[in-house]
C-alpha cells in the first residue's frame, strides 16, 4: 500500500518513507491511499488475542513493506515490558455508562507513550530501508511532556540519538526533573533560555540550516522528526481502539457487531483521528465524540465548518490540549473532501487564520462527529463527583471527555456504549487533581503533592513518578538560542 500527501496525490511513497521523512516536502501529511478493511470475524479473532497479537495484525495492514519479522521486534520491542499493564491499554469498567480506556501505563504515564514506544523502533527499521543506514538524529523542542515521552521511546534504540530542549522558565519542577535524569546512552538534555516559543524556533533554525544538515550528512547522520503529525505515531493509536472494541466484547458489555461511540479529549487531533480510521477500516462505531477544554476551536468547527484560529488563548488544567491549531485535522478533510479543497482551505488558515468547508463536507464530518467543550471548572466537578461517587480517579484532560460525554448523552439520549479514552495518570497532573477533591489550593511542593494525592485517595503512585526525587540528574547544561547549534554537535561528537 502507498502513501499520499494531503496536498499532493501525485506523491506515492512507501510506510517506511513517511515514516522516515515525516511531512512532505510541500508541507501535506501522509496518508494511507485506501483504509484497509477490518472485518467483524477478523474482529471477533482478535478479541481472544493479546495486545501485542492485536498490534501487530493491524500495523501489518499499514506498514506493507515492513517484513512480519521487523514488525514483530517492534511491536514486542515496544508492547513486551514497558508497561506497567499486561493488557497495556486496559478497560476500567467503571459504571454502567463509563467505560474508561486508560492509555496511561507507559513509562511516563502518559497517552504519548503509546506510540512514542514504537517510533523509534520503526524509524530504525526505516532508516535502514528508506535512508541506506543513515543514524537518525531526533531534536525535540518541548512544553514539557512529550519531551520525556520521546526520551523514554528513543533511549538506546539502535542507529538513533535525541536531544531535548526544554524552556528554562516553561516546564514545571517534576517535568524538569523527568527530563534532566533521564537514562539511556544515546540520549541528551539541555534547557535552553527563554519560553517554548525560543525552543521551538531555535530547533527549526537548526532542522533547516544547510550548513548543519550537510555536517551531518558528511558523518553519515539525518534529521529526523518524532512530532505528531508523523504517521509512525497515528497507526500504533488505531490498534487500542480496535482492542478496546476486544475487550468490550471479551468483557460482555457489548456483542461483536454491536456499535459503541468512541469519546476523546482532544488537542491535535491525532488520537480522535486514529478513532476515525479505525471506524473506516470496519470497527462498528456510532458516533466519535471531540472533547475539547476553553480553547474550543474544534467544537466550533465541527458543528459549523468554520475554522477560526483567531480567538483568545486560555490556558488551562488540560494543558496538553491547550491548541489552537489542531495539525492531524488536514488528514480528516483530505479523506472526505480530496487534495484541491485541502491546498485551498490551508492556504487560508497560513493567510488569514480561518477557512469555511462546503455543506456537503460539514454533513459528512456531523454524520461522523459529536463534539463539545467544558471549562476548568466543570473539569475539576467532574473529578470530584466521579471519585466520590464511583470511587474512580481520573486526570484533568480525561475529565473533559468524561464531561463532555455526560452533556452529550443528556441532550442527545444516545445510550450507545461509549468508550472514553483517558490519557493521563491523575498523579501526572496532582496540583489540579488535589484541588478538585479537596475543594482548596495546596500549598505543598509538586513532590509532596503526589505524596498526598496517593495518602488521600489510597492509590498506588506510579513507579515512575514515585522513584523521581531519588534519581540522579545527569543533565544540568543551559543554552542560548545562538550556541544551540554547539550543543548539537557536542552531543554528537562531530
Ligand atoms: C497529547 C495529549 C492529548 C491530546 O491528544 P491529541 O492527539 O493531540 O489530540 C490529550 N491528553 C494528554 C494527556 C496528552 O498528552
Amino acid at each position: 500500500m502507498k502513501y499520499l500527501s494531503t496536498r499532493d496525490e501525485s506523491v506515492r511513497i512507501e510506510s517506511s518513507y513517511a515514516i522516515a521523512k515525516g511531512i512532505s516536502p510541500e508541507g501535506g501529511l501522509f496518508v494511507p491511499e485506501t483504509i484497509p478493511r477490518l472485518t467483524l470475524d477478523e474482529i471477533g479473532a482478535l478479541a481472544g488475542k493479546s495486545y501485542v497479537d492485536r498490534a501487530k495484525s493491524i500495523l501489518s495492514r499499514f506498514l506493507t513493506d515492513f517484513t512480519p519479522e521487523e514488525l514483530d521486534s517492534c511491536v514486542t520491542g515496544a508492547y513486551g515490558s514497558n508497561f506497567s499493564s499486561e493488557k497495556i491499554a486496559p478497560m476500567a469498567f467503571v459504571k454502567d455508562g463509563l467505560n474508561i480506556l486508560e492509555l496511561f501505563k507507559g513509562p511516563t504515564c502518559a497517552f504519548k507513550d503509546m506510540a512514542l514506544q514504537i517510533l523509534p523502533r520503526f524509524l530504525t527499521i526505516a532508516g535502514k530501508k528508506a535512508a541506506g543506514g543513515t543514524k537518525i538524529i531526533i531534536l525535540v523542542a518541548t512544553s514539557g511532556d512529550t519531551g520525556k515521552a520521546a526520551l523514554e521511546g528513543f533511549r538506546d534504540v539502535e542507529n538513533t540519538q535525541i536531544l531535548v530542549f526544554y524552556p528554562s522558565d516553561g516546564v514545571s519542577p517534576m517535568q524538569k526533573l523527568q527530563m534532566c535524569t533521564q537514562e539511556g546512552k544515546n540520549v541528551a538534555v539541555s534547557a535552553i533560555k527563554g519560553n517554548f516559543d525560543d525552543a521551538q524556533t531555535g530547533v527549526k533554525n537548526i532542522f533547516t540550516n544547510p550548513d548543519i544538515i550537510k555536517k551531518l550528512a558528511d558523518n553519515n547522520m539525518a534529521f529526523s522528526s518524532a512530532n505528531s503529525i508523523n504517521w509512525g505515531r497515528l497507526a500504533p493509536q488505531i490498534v487500542y481502539y480496535v482492542s478496546a472494541y476486544c475487550d468490550m466484547v471479551e468483557s460482555g458489555k457489548i456483542s461483536c457487531g454491536d456499535k459503541i461511540n468512541i469519546c476523546v479529549p482532544t488537542g491535535n487531533f491525532g488520537n480522535i483521528l486514529a478513532a476515525y480510521y479505525a471506524k473506516e477500516m470496519g470497527l462498528p462505531v456510532n458516533k466519535l465524540i471531540c472533547a475539547s477544554n476553553s480553547n474550543s476551536v474544534l467544537t466550533d468547527f465541527l458543528t459549523t465548518g468554520t475554522y477560526d484560529r483567531n480567538r483568545e488563548f486560555y490556558t488551562t488544567i488540560s494543558p496538553s490540549m491547550d491548541i489552537l491549531i489542531s495539525s492531524n485535522l488536514e488528514r480528516l478533510l483530505y479523506h472526505i473532501a480530496g487534495s484541491e479543497k485541502v491546498n485551498e482551505w490551508m492556504s487560508l488558515l497560513k493567510a488569514e487564520g480561518k477557512y469555511t468547508v462546503d455543506d456537503k463536507t460539514l454533513s459528512e464530518i456531523k454524520d461522523l462527529f459529536a463534539a463539545g467543550f467544558c471549562d476548568d471548572e466543570a473539569t475539576k466537578a467532574t473529578i470530584s463527583k466521579v471519585f466520590r461517587e464511583d470511587g474512580y480517579l481520573c486526570d484533568t484532560h480525561t475529565a473533559v471527555a468524561v464531561t463532555v460525554y455526560e452533556n452529550y448523552r443528556a441532550q442527545t439520549g444516545d445510550m450507545t456504549e461509549t468508550v472514553i479514552a483517558s490519557t493521563a495518570s491523575p498523579f501526572k497532573f496532582s496540583k489540579a487533581v488535589l484541588e478538585a477533591i479537596e475543594g482548596r489550593e495546596s500549598s505543598l511542593d509538586e513532590f509532596d503533592m503526589v505524596k498526598h494525592l496517593a495518602e488521600i485517595t489510597g492509590l498506588e503512585c506510579p513507579a515512575p513518578l514515585a522513584n523521581l526525587k531519588e534519581k540522579q540528574v545527569r543533565f544540568t547544561g543551559c543554552c542560548s538560542r545562538d550556541n544551540m547549534d554547539e550543543v548539537v554537535f557536542n552531543m554528537l561528537g562531530i
